[in-house]
């Protein structure tokens, strides 16, 4: 392609909206445009990258043994009514955009097609025989995000490609679930990611079924926790560890205490010069369930730790049912003003006990009367522990459980794994922190589409059993800008060669000298008839500018056709190491060939 005639327009300065660099980068060199919030146009050079993503991903997927089909991103809301997640992805969680057709039909825009995909298999499977099978479609998705930013990396509109397998049993399941554990290995060192897989959260279903892509980058969204030996890697939200020892109580006999302005542990610890290790901290949580119901949690966790909120949505998740609920729609630490909702009487904050009485929520039709108290395990093991009195200004210490306090009957793991954590698999490890972006995710979905959609299969003694199913996705378009994110440098982009929207680019310095533009001319042409994409810059601009655009958007390797031809040669540069050289014309395509295979082969 010349650049004389593409739709080529560079930008000097930083677009005001954009905060990180891919996302800076990409809008300054032409390969994206803003057309509203979280929704971009793909332009030629971007469009080039992500077919090359979908290429390799097609590539590594089609090796499984899995086929490429396409859905219907329009999607009926009755499929989603039958899977129960209607109300929760267009009201509760509102990520699914729906509309009503002209017969005042609901339907979705597809956010991920599980039950599509259960539909299609409760139609056509009937049989053992037709099992395993995977399907997987590369395609737009719609999701209206609370927060759309940082370009392609949350965007409302962007390509994905998802794959859903079904499997008479979980054995069956797990044997497609590490080979797309490496199919996904094997895509990312292809397209030139330094990525990390680590295990991920899987709701509150549980189990190890589940493995995200975190490409790195310190813009990543995501927290990795993870051990040097390589044998530990997870989300933060999923990670375990081992808290650090507690130290033992200074306080031998129970006593309430004045304790004025102690209502943070930090504040308490100085008062009392004790150890946050010493202290039962009483978190209070107020969540909503999908029925309207709102229930105040009590987590009692030691008093260095941190609750982690995914754990406790998931636990909060299992206990649904006890509330006539399927899922959680919201979770937070109330604020005043929403205590003004249920709470019978102004509460304690900052002092409370684990034994805080129900007396304080005004129980209704919405609001269920008692506490849910949870305790982290971090709690249970303290001895002659400080804990709130109930009290404005008051604590008590030397306290133990089954003494003054009753240990509350569901022990739950709830705490915040950290950086400088033991880890489990072995003490002398310590988790350490680095910052991912998911480019993808891997799933064990298990029976729970199946089951409530009734997709069955009939089984070799002939029994009807429902179908077991894996999901599996990668972020097509996050995935080509987070490699921006790990390639670039104050110039611009630096893509990786197997997924850059071209090899080469031709720079001819000066258009007004013949034997510059003829050389550049028989280049061109023939590093394309070689299958060296290339780009030829034709453009009646001075050499700075076209040397300036160049590196901007990041093409792997540049030729230029300057004073060197006059000895037969022209320079070559490496866009990523800056490197040049002088390369006899006629060496030039078997040179750059040798180049770009290695390049490609050995990410
Ligand atoms: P996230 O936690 O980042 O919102 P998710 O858990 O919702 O991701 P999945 O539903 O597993 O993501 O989707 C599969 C993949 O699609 C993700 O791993 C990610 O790479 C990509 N993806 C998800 N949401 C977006 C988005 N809003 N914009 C771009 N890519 C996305
Ligand atoms: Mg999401």
């Amino acid at each position: 392609m010349r650049l004389s005639q593409m739709l080529f327009v560079t930008l000097r300065d930083d677009p005001a909206d954009a905060e990180i660099p891919s996302h800076k980068l990409l809008l300054r060199a032409g390969y994206i445009r803003r057309i509203g919030s979280g929704i971009y146009a793909y332009l030629p050079f971007m469009w080039r990258v992500l077919q090359k993503v979908s290429q390799i991903v097609r590539e590594e997927m089609n090796a499984t043994g899995a086929q490429e089909c396409l859905l219907p991103q329009l999607q009926p809301s009755d499929l989603w009514k039958e899977s129960g997640r209607w109300d929760t992805y267009t009201k509760a969680e509102g990520i699914m955009f729906s509309l009503i057709d002209r017969r005042d039909q609901q339907l979705g825009l597809g956010p991920t097609h599980e039950e599509v995909i259960t539909a299609i298999a409760r139609d056509m499977i009937r049989s053992y025989r037709q099992l395993p099978l995977h399907l997987y479609q590369l395609q737009t998705k719609f999701r209206d995000e609370i927060r759309p930013r940082f370009g392609l990396m949350r965007g409302r509109e962007f390509i994905m490609k998802d794959g859903y397998s079904f499997h008479v049993d979980e054995e069956s399941l797990k044997k497609t679930y590490q080979d797309m554990y490496q199919a996904y290995s094997n895509m990312l060192r292809r397209a030139g990611l330094a990525f990390r897989p680590v295990e991920a959260d899987s709701g509150a279903i549980g189990g190890s079924g589940s493995t995200e892509f975190m490409v790195l980058a310190e813009a990543g969204e995501d927290e990795v926790l993870y051990t040097e030996d390589g044998k530990y890697a997870a989300n933060v939200e999923k990670a375990v560890s081992l808290p650090a020892d507690a130290e033992a109580s200074a306080f031998t006999s129970y006593e309430k205490r004045e304790t004025p302005g102690t209502d943070t542990i930090e504040k308490l610890c100085q008062f009392l010069k004790a150890s946050s290790t010493q202290v039962v901290k009483n978190v209070l949580y107020q969540t909503v369930y999908d029925n309207g119901l709102t229930v105040l949690v009590l987590v009692t966790i030691r008093g260095d730790q941190e609750v982690n909120e995914v754990k406790l949505q998931n636990e909060l998740t299992r206990l649904a049912a006890n509330y006539g609920a399927k899922a959680v729609i919201a979770l937070n630490v109330p604020n005043a003003e929403t205590q003004q909702t249920w709470a019978a009487k102004s509460l304690p904050l900052g002092y409370i006990a684990p034994d805080i009485s129900d007396e304080y929520i005004a129980g209704n039709k919405q609001v269920h009367a008692k506490f849910v108290r949870l305790v982290d395990k971090t709690a249970v093991d303290l001895k002659n522990f400080v804990t709130g009195a109930n009290e404005a200004g008051y604590h008590v210490v030397g306290a133990n459980w089954n003494e003054q306090f009753q240990l509350p009957e569901s022990v739950v793991d709830l705490r915040k794994a950290r950086p400088g954590d033991r880890a489990l698999h072995n003490p002398e490890q310590t988790l350490s922190s680095a910052r991912g972006i998911e480019v993808g995710h891997i799933f064990q979905l298990g029976t729970e589409y199946s089951q409530v959609m009734g997709a069955t299969y009939t089984n070799e003694q002939g029994e009807e059993k429902p179908l077991v199913m894996g999901c599996y996705g990668v972020g097509v378009s996050r995935l080509a800008q987070a490699a921006v994110e790990q390639s670039y440098d104050k110039d611009g982009i630096i893509w990786p060669v197997a997924i850059a929207p071209y090899h080469a680019i031709v720079t001819i310095p000066n258009i007004n000298d013949a034997q510059q533009v003829q050389i550049a001319e028989k280049l061109y042409t023939e590093l394309n008839q070689a299958g060296i994409e290339t780009l030829l810059d034709d453009r009646d601009e001075r050499a700075g500018v076209k040397f300036k655009d160049a590196d901007l958007i990041g093409i792997p390797y540049r030729i230029v056709t300057g004073r060197a031809i006059t000895n037969g040669k022209v320079e070559v540069v490496e866009r990523a190491t800056r490197q040049s050289q002088e390369i006899a014309i006629d060496e030039v395509i078997t040179t750059l060939k040798q180049w770009i295979t290695a390049a490609i082969n050995n990410k």
